[in-house]
């Protein structure tokens, strides 16, 4: 589907050739009737030669009005720039082709109006030359300009034809990944309720969708649709649609608002765009000078950071970051407008680059203008890799969104991204960008390094304390450290590969002398101060986190061997005879009540065993 737009100097001719193709008089306000002057946009369709309908928005080519031609202009793909065969080219004809240009319309036709008023072949020629050159500025040299007349209906068939095969000529509007309209006009209609309409993009609408208005994020459903005035069941991108919504009242919405799929858009106070300063502004613009921006329908007044320029003269470009007044939901590729508050004039235009920055940028920082340019400029697998870089990873649903993509250009980013080494899987549906996963990976490296050099003796760093000092989500802590061999964890503790305890002749000396203490008194070993004392305490440390010391109480540890004696033992016995008591466990080992009932309550904290009255049973983990 299409939409086309009209441009122009006021009492050119726009209406009256609206009118006249397409059989419906745009100017719907009465005052436009009375005072035959399109204030607001105007909306018809017509049908081209082949069948196919094309929506028009019609714009006001007063200067007064030029901010509601914006709010018309956004959606088109081919503008029909009218200029008057009597006047020639007048203010509003260079303000409004500049502003087409700025958009990147694609498409452009010129009518050269009214021709029936010249009688004079020379001075058709002499207009002709006129915007000829005119074009030629533009950079839009050899754009078709066609005499035509509403009054006796000369030219408008070659017009039709023409529009019909420059509309062929044009790609496929880029399918983004989620339909959104942004609203132009919101009414009221008895026994319907509220009506708004717009030119839809992105996707498609149907019956019974629910729709979220941003900003503000209301929830509606779509309870009718009309294109072109026909009923519908599902509006396709690229066409003008009125939708009737259920659910949000009309005193709620106003020109400007978007509606789109739930979670799509995130209104944002901040943006970073590229911008172009017209050749013909009079005064450079200036570092946090205040603008009035346009985009989509919507118009908001913002503050304008110049991220690497002093000042930005006329004809110049640059980085800009926008502060707004008031949030508007924007998608990174929307087209905007400047203007100049006062004197009110249109000042250049330029893309969203970043629609949600999310902090205000330091100037001058070469790294961030970069950044921008790969947004601007790079692959979509390099603009992937950009939408994971933040301090957490994204999910595809994320980054679709926060880029705009249609699920084929997803996935064609994504399998770039990945073979290019830009993005890491984190898991089944979460990505980092590679340097970031890249740089986690060093850190967890430099700490346990340092970790390892600082405690020579300590097996390994609890992951808790780990993920702490990392200041890392668990699940992500534990990703990283799967990711490569050379983390191991073990009971708990995570080193490096590399890593491993090694005790001094004297330290191996003392071991030795606990073990035979230990081998000699195997289930009444001494308590910990005293093997502290005997061993050294790093020592004893190191023999708990290698499980040769198996502690199960603040005061008790015993041998590995003989843990798992006891362990065993208790385990058969409570499979045997359903339950074991302590004096059981004393008994069987020749100890005394204090460690049966230390091993005891260490095997309860475990689930192994579970207290009931004062006899054990099995526990869950039995
Ligand atoms: P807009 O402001 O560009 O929409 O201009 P309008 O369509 O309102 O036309 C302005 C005036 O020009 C009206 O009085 C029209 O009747 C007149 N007009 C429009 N088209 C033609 C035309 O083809 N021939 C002549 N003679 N007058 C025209």
């Amino acid at each position: 589907m299409r939409v086309i737009g009209t441009a122009g100097h006021v009492d050119h001719g726009k209406s009256t050739l609206v009118e006249r193709l397409s059989g419906i008089n745009p100017d719907r306000l009465a005052e436009e009737q009375s005072r035959q002057m399109t204030i607001d946009l105007g909306f018809a369709w017509l049908d081209l030669p082949s069948g196919q309908t094309v929506g028009i928005v019609d714009v006001p080519g007063h200067r007064d009005f030029i901010e509601n031609m914006l709010a018309g202009i956004g959606g088109i793909d081919a503008a029909l720039l009218v200029i008057a065969a009597d006047e020639g080219i007048m203010p509003q004809t260079r303000e409004h082709l500049a502003i087409l240009r700025l958009l990147d319309i694609q498409s452009l036709i010129v009518v050269m109006s009214k021709v029936d008023l010249i009688d004079d072949p020379e001075w058709l020629e002499l207009v002709e030359l006129e915007i000829e050159d005119l074009l030629e500025e533009h950079g839009l040299g050899g754009a078709p300009i066609l005499p035509v007349s509403a009054h006796t209906g000369a030219g408008l068939d070659e017009l039709l034809a023409c529009l019909q095969d420059k509309l062929a000529d044009l790609p496929a509007r880029p399918q983004g990944h989620q339909a959104r309209l942004p609203i132009d006009r919101v009414f009221v209609v008895g026994g319907f309720g509220t009506v708004v309409t717009g030119t839809l993009s992105g996707g498609s609408l149907s019956i019974g969708d629910t729709v979220e208005l941003q900003p503000g994020g209301m929830q509606g459903r779509v309870r009718g649709l009309q294109s072109y005035k026909r009923e519908a069941q599902r509006a396709l991108p690229g066409s003008r649609v009125a939708v009737n919504i259920a659910g949000i009242s009309g005193a709620q919405i106003k020109r400007g608002d978007v509606l789109a799929p739930p979670g799509q858009l995130q209104p944002t106070l901040l943006f970073d765009a590229h911008f172009r300063q017209l050749a013909d502004v009079e005064r450079p613009l200036a570092h946090n000078a205040q603008v009035k921006v346009f985009c989509g329908a919507a118009e908001a007044l913002a503050h304008a950071r110049l991220l690497d320029k002093d000042e930005l003269k006329a004809g110049e470009s640059g980085w800009l970051q926008l502060r707004l007044r008031e949030a508007l939901p924007l998608t990174p590729g929307d087209r905007f407008i400047l203007r100049c508050p006062s004197p009110a004039a249109t000042i250049g235009g330029g893309q969203v680059v970043n629609a949600n920055p999310g902090r205000r940028h330091k100037r001058f920082q070469p790294a961030l203008i970069a950044e921008l340019h790969t947004r601007l400029h790079g692959s979509p697998g390099q603009r992937l890799a950009l939408a994971a870089s933040g301090s957490q990873p994204q999910t595809l649903a994320a980054m679709q969104a926060s880029l705009a993509l249609s699920d084929a250009e997803l996935s064609a980013a994504l399998d770039e991204a990945i073979n290019s080494g830009l993005l890491a899987q984190i898991d089944a549906d979460s990505y980092w960008a590679s340097e970031r996963w890249q740089s986690l990976l060093d850190r967890l490296n430099a700490e346990l390094g340092g970790f390892h050099q600082s405690t020579p003796l300590r097996l390994g760093m609890p992951r808790a304390e780990l993920g702490s000092r990392l200041n890392l989500p668990m699940s992500l802590l534990d990703r990283a450290l799967e990711s490569e061999e050379s983390f191991i964890i073990d009971n708990g503790l995570v080193r490096q590969r590399e890593h491993s305890i090694r005790f001094s002749a004297e330290q191996q000396a003392k071991v030795e002398a606990l073990q035979q203490t230990l081998s000699g008194q195997p289930f009444t070993p001494p308590n910990i101060a005293d093997i502290n004392q005997l061993v050294g305490e790093d020592v004893a440390r190191a023999l708990m986190d290698l499980g040769e010391l198996i502690q199960v109480s603040d005061t008790t540890a015993f041998a590995a061997s003989d843990y798992a004696a006891m362990d065993r033992e208790i385990r058969e016995h409570i499979n045997a005879h359903g339950e074991i008591d302590a004096k059981t466990l004393r008994d069987r080992f020749g100890t005394t009540r204090k460690y049966a009932i230390a091993m005891l309550e260490h095997l309860d904290s475990l689930g192994v065993t579970q207290r009931v009255g004062d006899i054990r049973k099995g526990g869950r983990n039995l």
